[in-house]
């Protein structure tokens, strides 16, 4: 905090110069690394790492970054590997069985509807956003997932939309913004008017609108800690498969995005005190066919076909369904579910492994999952009741227990050093931002990967 609160003394860097040479900062920044007055933690949705090292990818700011600072080829992800748990991973260093966050949306039993974990409070463990707070520092996010309402964000344009018919999505985020009259001064000072269709998460064009928001509030406001979420490249791998042009047009509307961010830090003079982080929360695999697991419930009569009288119910979505029973201990039903897996035929048995509790537990995912259906790679799942159990399906998943799809992250700016380093886990990231700010944090399935950051914050 010393090293923060006293940046704009002039004489400060004398004395600092004279610490550095004499070795005594070194001792003191090993108890408070604190290497960067503001962190931008971006992530890109679905981004491998392909987008960083293949020359094809059209990613130059993102490559910039990773040649000025770190590249980790390999950061492994949660279980199951989707948007929500991963993105909660992310900024609590924990498990989904300990966050709270096990898939994008709430396991609903008593319907077809299982609502969206939209919400900061569902979060069970401490978040790098509430760890600032508690230290003093100013927060902001835009588009983050499961931070609507957060009481830890202090400007938050929340990931949050109605799934019902003919509503204004913007209007609709408007609202839900924090603090109130912020959607507006964005649109006056930094977007212009935003609506449904030109602020899209379906299209490009929300990416580029996103960067500037991200600019107009680190000139304006300063927070020390921003979390922003780019996700059209997320939408065009599950719609084409992760090698189709499109992608590499979402991936060129991102990298623009994160440009205006950077190019924003510079006009506002305070890249050098600014650390960018960019990681994914997940990558991608292409698919050619889909299992639909409920087809088996529903021809075993463990489930009908209107989802609402069922002994048995797989829940997921992208490449993990995972078993819930009504009676968490009926063990003749969970017998029945076997019986109909094992009585598929080779063909489309062949397709998929049963994952067992105790490995579900070891991965972390919910204590009230009874098995799960993970697909082999190149199949992903469907959740339709009724019609063919396998369909052939070109497209891109994510989602897998095993690790399939593996996501990446590249960093620079004060307190990063240039180097590649291998492979790190999701839920190190938390660490590492904290360590960056110099805030406590405790990381319960993370650890902060020391070549990540320079051993001492004497710049
Ligand atoms: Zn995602």
């Amino acid at each position: 905090m010393l090293y923060r609160s006293c940046n704009s003394l002039k004489t400060f860097w004398g004395i600092l110069l004279v610490f550095c040479l004499s070795g005594y900062f070194q001792k003191t920044t090993a108890q408070n690394p604190a290497a960067a007055k503001y962190v931008i933690l971006i992530t890109v949705d679905g981004m491998r790492s392909e987008m960083v090292s293949d020359p094809q990818m059209p990613a130059p700011t993102i490559k910039q970054i990773a040649q000025d600072g770190i590249y980790v080829k390999k950061v492994n992800c949660v279980a199951p590997s989707s948007t929500y748990p991963s993105h909660t991973s992310i900024i609590t260093g924990a498990l989904p069985v300990r966050h709270g966050i096990y898939y994008n949306t709430r396991f609903n039993g008593n319907g077809n509807y299982n609502p969206t974990n939209w919400y900061a409070d569902s979060i069970r463990t401490q978040t790098i956003w509430g760890a600032a707070k508690k230290r003093g520092l100013t927060t902001a996010s835009l588009l983050w997932p499961v931070s609507t309402h957060s009481k830890d964000i202090d400007i938050n344009i929340p990931e949050y939309w109605s799934l019902e018919q003919g509503i204004d999505h913007v209007q609709y985020l408007r609202d839900h913004s924090t603090p109130a009259g912020i959607f507006d001064e964005l649109e006056e000072q930094a977007t212009g008017k935003l609506t449904s269709q030109n602020f899209n998460p379906y299209t490009r064009n929300r990416e580029g609108r996103t960067g500037y928001m991200a600019t107009y509030i680190m000139g304006k406001y300063r927070p020390n800690l921003m979390t922003i979420h780019f996700i059209s490249t997320d939408y065009y791998q599950h719609k084409a498969g992760i090698h189709s042009n499109e992608v590499k047009m979402a991936l060129s509307a991102v990298d623009y995005g994160i440009n205006q961010v950077i190019e924003g830090l510079h006009r506002h003079q305070i890249a050098d005190s600014t650390v960018v982080i960019v990681c994914g929360d997940h990558g991608f695999t292409d698919v050619s066919r889909l299992i639909a697991p409920n087809v088996w419930l529903a021809e075993a009569g463990l489930l009908t076909s209107d989802s609402l009288n069922w002994k048995a119910k797989f829940h997921g979505s992208g490449a993990t369904m995972f078993l819930y029973l009504k009676e968490k201990n009926d063990k003749k039903t969970l017998r029945a579910v076997r019986e109909k897996l094992q009585s598929l035929p080779d063909a489309t048995r062949s397709l998929f492994r049963i994952v067992e509790q105790d490995e579900l537990t070891r991965l972390g995912c919910s204590p009230d999952v009874s098995l799960a259906v993970e697909p082999i790679l190149g199949v992903g799942v469907a959740t339709n009741l009724t019609g063919a159990d396998v369909v052939e399906q070109q497209s891109g998943k994510h989602g897998y227990l095993s690790p399939f799809d593996p996501t990446t992250l590249v960093a620079f700016g004060p307190g990063i050093p240039k180097k590649i380093i291998n492979e790190i886990n999701i839920t190190d990231i938390a660490a590492f931002v904290t360590t960056l700010l110099g805030i406590p944090f405790d990381s319960p399935d993370g650890r902060l990967v020391e070549d990540m950051v320079r051993e001492s914050a004497c710049y």
